[in-house]
C-alpha cells in the first residue's frame, strides 16, 4: 500500500535557486527525450550519461519515465504523435537511494553533492514518515510554499474485525457511530467547532470590513490548524473505538450527498467533512478496516425500529410507533444498517 505525506520546505534563498534550477532541467530533460521519442516514432534507448550532469542519477531514471509515459499515453489516445506533445511539470523528482529524512531533508545534487534543507511537519506527518519505506519525492513550488510529496510504501495489514459501524457526521455533534451490535459513541465536542467557526466568521467580517488582509490570512492560518488537529483527534478516535469494537467495515455518508442537505449547518464545512472523511478512510485502511459511503438518502429521517419516516425538528428524533432517540444517533444506526435497510 502506498501513501503520500506532504510536508513543507524552508529551503534558503540559494538552495532555493538550486531547487528552481533542477525544476527547470528536470522539465526541459523530459522534453528531450520526449522529442527523440517522438523523432523515432516509438520508445528508444537514452543512456543516463546524455542527460544533464547536475541531475541525480536516480532522478535521470525519472526523467525517462516520465517521458515514456507522455508518449506511451499519447499514442493510445491518438495511435499517432505529433510534434506539440510536451511536459508542463513544474517539479523534480528524487528516488529512495538519493535523499534521507532525519531531523532535515538531505538531498543529493548532482552526481556528487548533497543539500540540507530544513523542513516542518507535525507530529501526524513525522509518525507517517517513519512508519514505512520511503520510495520517491517530489518537490515543487505552490504559490510561495516549497511542497514536498514523499510516497511512502508500506505493508498490507491483513482485514480486521467481523462488525459495521455506521458513523454520521455532523456540526453540533461531529461524529456519531454505531455498531451493528449495538454500541454507540459521540465523538468530539460540537460546542469546540461551532465556537471556533463562528469566533473566526465573526472576526472575519469585521476584518474585511477593515480590508485588513495580512491579519486575515494569519487568522484562517491559526483556525485553520486547529480545525485540522480536531480532524486528526476524531478521526483516530473513531478508529480507535472500530478497533475496540472489532469493526471491519465503516459506512460513511457520501459526502457529495451531503453538500445536498438543506441543514445550513452542514454546508457550512463541507470541506471539513472532506478531510475528516479522508482521515477515516486513512486511518482505517492502515488497520485493515475498509470503508464504503452509502447514499444518504433518509437515514435522518427513517425510523430505525419500523423504517417510517418522520421528520424531526429537534436534536429528538420520535415515531409514532414509540421509538424515540438522539436524531444522530438514529442517523447513525440508519447508516450502520444500510444493507439491511435497502434490502426490506
Ligand atoms: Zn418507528
Amino acid at each position: 500500500m502506498y501513501l503520500t505525506s506532504k510536508i513543507i520546505l524552508h529551503p534558503t534563498e540559494q538552495q532555493e535557486n538550486t531547487l528552481k534550477n533542477l525544476i527547470s532541467i528536470y522539465k526541459s530533460e523530459v522534453n528531450e527525450c520526449l522529442k527523440k521519442f517522438i523523432l523515432n516514432k516509438k520508445l528508444t534507448w537514452i543512456p543516463y550519461s546524455s542527460l544533464n550532469r547536475h541531475l541525480p542519477w536516480e532522478s535521470k531514471k525519472e526523467v525517462i519515465k516520465e517521458a515514456s509515459k507522455i508518449f506511451r499515453d499519447r499514442f493510445k489516445l491518438q495511435g499517432t504523435i505529433n510534434q506539440q506533445v510536451s511536459f508542463t511539470g513544474d517539479y523534480c523528482k528524487w528516488h529512495c537511494n538519493s535523499f534521507t529524512f532525519a531531523s532535515k531533508l538531505n538531498l543529493q545534487i548532482g552526481q556528487q553533492s548533497r543539500m540540507i534543507v530544513e523542513y516542518y511537519a507535525d507530529e501526524y506527518q513525522k509518525h507517517l514518515l517513519s512508519s514505512g519505506y520511503l520510495t520517491s519525492l517530489k518537490i515543487t513550488k505552490i504559490e510561495k510554499k516549497w511542497i514536498c510529496y514523499i510516497k511512502i510504501l508500506k505493508p498490507d495489514p491483513q482485514p480486521f474485525g467481523e462488525y459495521v459501524l455506521g458513523v454520521d457526521l455532523g456540526i453540533k455533534v461531529p461524529a456519531v457511530a454505531a455498531t451493528n451490535v449495538g454500541k454507540i459513541r459521540f465523538f468530539g465536542n460540537g460546542r469546540e467547532l461551532r465556537y471556533i467557526c463562528t469566533h473566526q466568521t465573526n472576526r472575519l467580517s469585521k476584518l474585511m470590513k477593515d480590508k485588513n488582509f495580512k491579519i486575515i490570512r494569519k487568522m484562517n492560518k491559526r483556525w485553520g490548524n486547529k480545525l485540522l488537529n480536531i480532524d486528526h483527534r476524531i478521526s483516530k478516535a473513531i478508529i480507535d473505538f472500530a478497533v475496540d469494537e472489532n469493526v471491519g467495515t465503516i459506512y460513511l455518508e457520501n459526502l457529495n450527498h451531503i453538500q445536498k442537505k438543506s441543514d445550513a449547518g452542514r454546508r457550512i464545512s463541507t470541506w471539513s467533512y472532506t478531510r475528516l472523511k479522508s482521515f477515516i478512510e486513512y486511518k482505517a485502511q492502515t488497520k485493515g478496516i475498509s470503508v464504503k459511503l452509502i447514499n444518504p438518502h433518509n437515514t435522518s429521517k427513517t425510523c430505525p425500529k419500523c423504517n417510517r419516516l418522520n421528520q424531526s425538528l429537534t436534536r429528538q428524533y420520535t415515531c409514532p410507533c414509540g421509538y424515540k432517540n438522539h436524531r444522530d444517533i438514529v442517523g447513525a444506526l440508519n447508516i450502520c444498517n444500510y444493507n439491511s435497510r435497502r434490502s426490506n
